[in-house]
Formats: structure tokens, sequence, C-alpha cells
């Protein structure tokens, strides 16, 4: 299991390993650091019912793309294309098959709909679901003070 949280402060990405307890976790780059609830919730398969680091239910899944790994995927396919101009369809059939083949290896990651803590390596239950806008846009557009209080179950 793979936590990807980052400083409510600089934005700076931390990353944990297994469920946080309740408190914080320090930033590496300023002296600021997120608070945890440490309310994370797995069912019994392992999958993630509540974010442990604000305590949301609310999750959705999304495929666990690299949008850095994928411009670099396209870049070096137009350079070819540019460069072996006689094979110009054979190397963007090429490229498309290879996108396609990377979109089906990746797997999905959880996303937390309130706090946007990425949750990797562990088991999706099929409860969570896509992206919904009206989800987000719930916690997009409340006060923010309920973020790091802990709310009864
Ligand atoms: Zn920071
Ligand atoms: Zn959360």
């Amino acid at each position: 299991m793979e936590i990807n949280t980052f400083c409510p402060s600089c934005g700076n990405g931390i990353f944990l390993k297994a469920m946080p307890s309740a408190g914080s976790i320090p930033c590496t780059r300023c002296d600021k650091s997120r608070e945890t609830t440490g309310n994370g919730e797995l069912d019994e398969k392992g999958a993630l019912k509540r974010c442990g680091i604000c305590g949301c239910k609310d999750l959705y899944r999304q495929k666990d793309f690299n949008t850095k790994l994928g411009l670099w995927v396209v870049a070096v396919i137009i350079g070819l294309a540019l460069i072996f101009n006689n094979y110009l369809i054979p190397i963007l059939v090429a490229g498309a098959v290879l996108d396609l083949i990377l979109y089906f290896a990746l797997g999905d990651i959880v996303i937390c709909y309130q706090c946007r803590a990425i949750y990797r390596g562990m088991p999706i239950s099929e409860k969570v679901e896509g992206f919904d806008l009206k989800i987000h846009d719930q916690y997009e557009f409340k006060p923010k003070k309920s973020e790091d209080t802990k709310e009864p179950s």
C-alpha cells in the first residue's frame, strides 16, 4: 500500500507506506505538517473504505496514468514519425497501440474527494466509482473547517 498526500502549506508530496495513525506527518520541505485523523478503514478484502488522512468516506477511482510518461511517449512517437517520414502511418499506429497497452497495463488508484490523497497498490472495492463532479463540488465548495476534525462514525 502506498498513500500519496501533500503538505497543505507548501504542496510538497508526502508518501506513506501504511495507514497513518492520528496525529500529523511533518513536511520535509517546510515546517508545517499534514494533520491526519487516523480513522482510515479497510473492508474485509483490504480495500479502502475511509480515508486515513481526513476520515472522508467519499472516494473515486482513476487509472494510474502518469501524465509525464504519457507526454514523453507521445513526444518520442512524433519525433520518430518526423525522422522516418516514409513510415509515418506505421509509427503512428504503433504509438496508438503502445498507448492502449499502457492504458490496460496500468492499475487503478483510489483518490479521496476531500483531501485528494491517492491510494495505490491495494484492492479496490466495487463500490468505489469513477470521478463524480457532483460529489467533488460538495467538497470543493463547502467550508474547509471540517477537514481536520474527527467526525463521529
Ligand atoms: Zn510543506
Ligand atoms: Zn481524505
